[in-house]
C-alpha cells in the first residue's frame, strides 16, 4: 500500500504477481490449461506463440509434468525472455517481426506435428486461471472498490473483470493499456479485431494484437470493463521508477501501467479502495537499471 497512490483519500492496494513462480502471472493460466489436457494430448506435445511470459509458464508446466513444449517468439521478445524459456528445457523458435508472425508459424507446427495448441490469453481455461487473481483480491481485500489491471490480449483483464463483478457487480474494473500497443482498444473501437503494427516499447508483454479470429476476451472486455486508459512509454518509465524508489519493487514496463495510469491522473475519481494488478517483473537487469536511474526520483 502507498500514500503517494491514494486516490481521493482511499488507499491503494498492489497484487504482486511478480513474486509468481516464473515471474508473471502467466503461470495460472498455463497450469489450468495444461492440467486439462488429456493424456493423449499430453503425450502429443504442446506449441504456444508467446510476448515470453506465456512461454516461461507453459515451459514451466512442460517440465513439471514431462510434456513436449514449443514456444514461438517474435524477433521482438528480449533475450532475457528467451533465455529463461530454453532454460527449463521447451524448443524456442524465433518467428518473424510480430505476434502475428508467430502465430503462423504456431499455427504450421500444430498441422505438421499435431502439437496441441495452447493460447495466450482467448481460451476459457486461461482466462479462468488469470481469473483467480480477482478472487484472491476480493478474498484479502473484501472492501475494494475498483481493480485496475494491464490490457493486451485481455485474457488477464476478462478473468479479472468476470470474477470480481460475479462477486460483487459493484465493482469498477479499468482497463490499462499501453500507448504503443493498443491492440484490444483500436479492436473495441472499430467493434471487430484490428491488427495493429508492432512497436516497441517498455511494455514488450503487452505488445500484439487480439487475433482475427478473437472468440472470447474481446466480447468479455466490451462487456465487462467500465473505463479504459492509455499511458505512454514516459508514464511507464516513471511507475517504473516509483515502484522501485517507494517500494523496492522490480517491474517490467507492462507490469507497471496500473501504477502508471493512478500516477499520471489517468483514470476517472473514484472514492474508497482501488487495487491494482502488478502483473510481472521479468526484465533483463540492465535495462532495469538503465530505466530506472535515468530518470529523477
Ligand atoms: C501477458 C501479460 C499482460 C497482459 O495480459 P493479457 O491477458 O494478454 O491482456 C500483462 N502483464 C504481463 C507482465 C504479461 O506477461
Amino acid at each position: 500500500m502507498s500514500p503517494d497512490l491514494a486516490t481521493d483519500g482511499g488507499p491503494t492496494l498492489l497484487k504482486l504477481e511478480t513474486a509468481q513462480n516464473t515471474g508473471a502471472f502467466k503461470i495460472r493460466g498455463a497450469a489450468n490449461k495444461m492440467l486439462s489436457l488429456s493424456d493423449a494430448d499430453r503425450a502429443r506435445g504442446v506449441a504456444c506463440v508467446s510476448t515470453g511470459n506465456h512461454g516461461r509458464a507453459v515451459a514451466h508446466m512442460g517440465r513439471a509434468l514431462g510434456i513436449r513444449v514449443v514456444v514461438c517468439l517474435s524477433e521482438l521478445v528480449p533475450n532475457n525472455k528467451r533465455a529463461a524459456i530454453e532454460a527449463l528445457g521447451a524448443e524456442v523458435h524465433i518467428a518473424g517481426r510480430g505476434q502475428d508472425d508467430a502465430m503462423a508459424h504456431a499455427d504450421k507446427l500444430v498441422a505438421d506435428e499435431g502439437l496441441v495448441l495452447v493460447p495466450p490469453f482467448d481460451d476459457p481455461l486461461i482466462i479462468a486461471g488469470q481469473g483467480t487473481i480477482g478472487l484472491e483480491i476480493i478474498e484479502d481485500a473484501p472492501e475494494v472498490n475498483r481493480v485496475v489491471v494491464p490490457l493486451s490480449g485481455g485474457g488477464l483483464l476478462a478473468g479479472v473483470a468476470l470474477a470480481a463483478k460475479g462477486v460483487d457487480p459493484q465493482i469498477r474494473t479499468v482497463g490499462v493499456s499501453a500507448e504503443r500497443a493498443p491492440g484490444m482498444l483500436e479492436s473495441l473501437r472499430a467493434g471487430r479485431p484490428v491488427d495493429i503494427p508492432e512497436e516497441k516499447s517498455l511494455a514488450d508483454s503487452l505488445g500484439g494484437g487480439i487475433g482475427q479470429d478473437n472468440r472470447y476476451t474481446m466480447a468479455m472486455v466490451d462487456r465487462l470493463v467500465d473505463e479504459h486508459a492509455v499511458v505512454s512509454e514516459q508514464d511507464i518509465a516513471r511507475a517504473m521508477t516509483f515502484a522501485f524508489r517507494h517500494h523496492g519493487l522490480v517491474l517490467e514496463g507492462a507490469a507497471a501501467v496500473g501504477i502508471a495510469a493512478l500516477l499520471a491522473n489517468k483514470l476517472a475519481p473514484c472514492t474508497g479502495t482501488t487495487a491494482v494488478v502488478v502483473s510481472g517483473k521479468n526484465i533483463d537487469p540492465d535495462d532495469f537499471l538503465a530505466i530506472v536511474t535515468s530518470l529523477e526520483p
